[in-house]
């Protein structure tokens, strides 16, 4: 188009100078050539070249060609011969065979043109035109093949680079699918120290931890694996990591031993690039909170099941000890053998609990707790009698004469585990021939059991934490640290209370308060 354009411009400008300079003579066929040409021009413009066969486009320039030819007719018109350059380098950039066609037509015209001449026409004046057309038209040949090639080179090239760009695209969403789908956080530090790549479950630790995985940001406390060694900051994991360090499955806990905590199991790789360069580390952190707490609720739930049964079987051996002291009198031996044998039936019904409980498959010691109305005196005078043989041991004195008929809305079995804690607990923690004593009353809303013995009490500061899972003032005596609060969850789960009352060196005085009455609850669940 702009070829066609250029030759309409140069045309009409010849046409214009021609009518001022030479009025004269007879222009006729340059108009001609002129008016073919402009159509040719308009034509470039209106048709729909995109639609319609490509041969149609050979019509224009070989058009042009002829008018040219009818142009330089006009002997005057000497030089316009030079205007066959420009459809012949439009043939060129269409082909091989397309410029020869020009090229031929054109020699042949002007040839014509020049014999008709007659004694005007030279073989100079034929020459050098013709070979500075056909050697236009050769340099625009090559330089349009030369142009084409470089393009199918070009398309080659995008092609093969959309390839691996599509490639890389397709091995970067599945990277990122596979790292979406694993459960554990995966971070990504440069060598440079940044963060470059992190999933989604990264994403669930860091609504957990805010800020776990950025360096820029300082998060809470971190701990060791024991929950409670503080880690300073140039020691934490990530920091760790970017120093170089290698480590596998190392367990921090975030947040203070006192709050709702999460545990990561972090482990550090480095990075090398393809020369052996360092290229940074990964570091991929798996939240083991639950699996943490699991296995803690199991060590628990055996120290607690441990605890349960030591009690009874400490006295079932002392009876069966006394039996033996009293071989010689049958019927102190009689009676000591049935107090053992007793407390080994108790001891059953415990493993009998502990076994519903551990059919449930929770964390915990689940008992549920089966209230009627019963006299406690009963099986508070039955502790008292179990634990009277191993007392006897350090000359410790059990007085029960204050054991009194009183009525309790209670579970039986579960408030003779708690009646023997403290019974137990008296025992251990008293002075050799000290005293205790056993009490039960009752104001008709509220029953009471108390357990006071002239032990080593226990001091303020000691009270308020005595209820603690775990905890011991005293660790020169066996213990667990967990009769206590054992025996707080089974009598609040009846809506009762356990207090006490103690002064270090006079001894310590232990009340269970249990309501009389039914309140309208059913069983209830207690999770010991
Ligand atoms: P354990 O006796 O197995 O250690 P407990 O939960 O029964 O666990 O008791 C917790 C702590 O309370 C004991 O370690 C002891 O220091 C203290 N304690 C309990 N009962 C008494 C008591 N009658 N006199 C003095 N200290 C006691």
């Amino acid at each position: 188009m702009l070829n066609q354009l250029l030759l309409c411009v140069i045309l009409v400008v010849i046409v214009l100078a021609v009518a001022v300079t030479d009025r004269a003579a007879d222009h006729s066929l340059l108009l001609v050539a002129t008016v073919i040409v402009l159509a040719g021009g308009a034509a470039t413009l209106v048709v729909p070249w995109a639609r319609i066969a490509r041969a149609w486009v050979y019509v224009i320039p070989l058009a042009d060609i002829v008018a040219i030819g009818l142009a330089r007719s006009e002997q005057h018109l000497l030089g316009i011969e030079l205007l066959w350059a420009f459809p012949v380098m439009w043939m060129a950039t269409l082909g091989l065979t397309a410029f020869l066609t020009a090229a031929a037509l054109v020699l042949v015209e002007f040839g014509a043109i020049i014999a008709l001449a007659g004694a005007s026409g030279s073989a100079v004046s034929y020459l050098l035109p013709a070979a500075v057309i056909v050697a236009i038209g050769v340099t625009s040949y090559v330089s349009s093949r030369r142009y084409r090639a470089q393009r199918v080179l070009l398309d080659k090239q995008t092609a093969l680079l959309s390839g691996a760009l599509s490639r890389a695209q397709g091995h970067e969403e599945l990277m990122t699918d596979v790292l979406d789908a694993v459960d554990f956080g995966v971070i990504r530090i440069t060598a440079d120290g940044e963060v470059s790549v992190f999933n989604e479950a990264l994403g669930r630790i860091q609504r957990s931890i805010p800020g776990f995985g950025r360096l820029d940001r300082p998060i809470g406390d971190a701990y060791a694996a024991d929950g409670v060694t503080l880690i300073e900051e140039p020691d934490r994991p990530l920091r760790r990591a970017l120093r170089g360090e290698l480590f596998e499955n190392e367990v921090i806990w975030f947040g203070p031993p006192d709050q709702p905590r999460t545990a990561l199991s972090m482990t550090a790789r480095q990075l090398r690039s393809g020369d052996g360069a360092p290229a940074g580390c990964v570091i991929v952190a798996r939240d083991v909170t639950a699996e943490l707490t699991a296995l803690r609720a199991r060590d628990r739930l055996v120290s607690s099941i441990s605890h349960e049964l030591r009690t009874p079987l400490t006295s079932v051996l002392g009876y069966i000890d006394l039996a033996i002291d009293h071989l010689d009198r049958p019927d102190d031996a009689a009676r000591d053998l049935d107090v053992a044998a007793k407390n080994g039936e108790r001891l059953l019904e415990i493993i009998a609990d502990i076994l519903a409980a551990s059919s449930t498959s929770r964390g915990s010691i689940d008992l549920t707790i089966s209230p009627k109305q019963i006299d406690v005196a009963e099986l508070v005078q039955q502790a008292a009698e179990a634990w009277r043989a191993r007392a006897a041991y350090t000359s410790i004195s059990i007085d029960a004469t204050d054991v009194l008929p009183a009525s309790a809305w209670a579970d039986a079995a579960r408030i003779r585990q708690v009646v023997d804690n403290l019974v137990s607990n008296a025992v251990k923690y008293n002075v050799d021939g000290g005293s205790i004593a056993v009490r039960t009353s009752s104001d008709g809303t509220s029953t009471f059991i108390d357990v006071q013995d002239t032990g080593v009490g226990i001091s303020a500061e000691d009270q308020r934490r005595l209820f603690e899972q775990y905890f011991r003032a005293r660790r020169d005596v066996e213990g667990s640290g967990l009769g206590l609060s054992i025996s707080r969850d089974i009598v609040r789960a009846h809506g009762g209370d356990i207090t006490v009352r103690s002064a270090p060196g006079t001894g310590s005085t232990f009340t269970v308060r249990l309501p009389a009455q039914p309140r309208g609850q059913g069983d209830r669940e207690l999770h010991a």
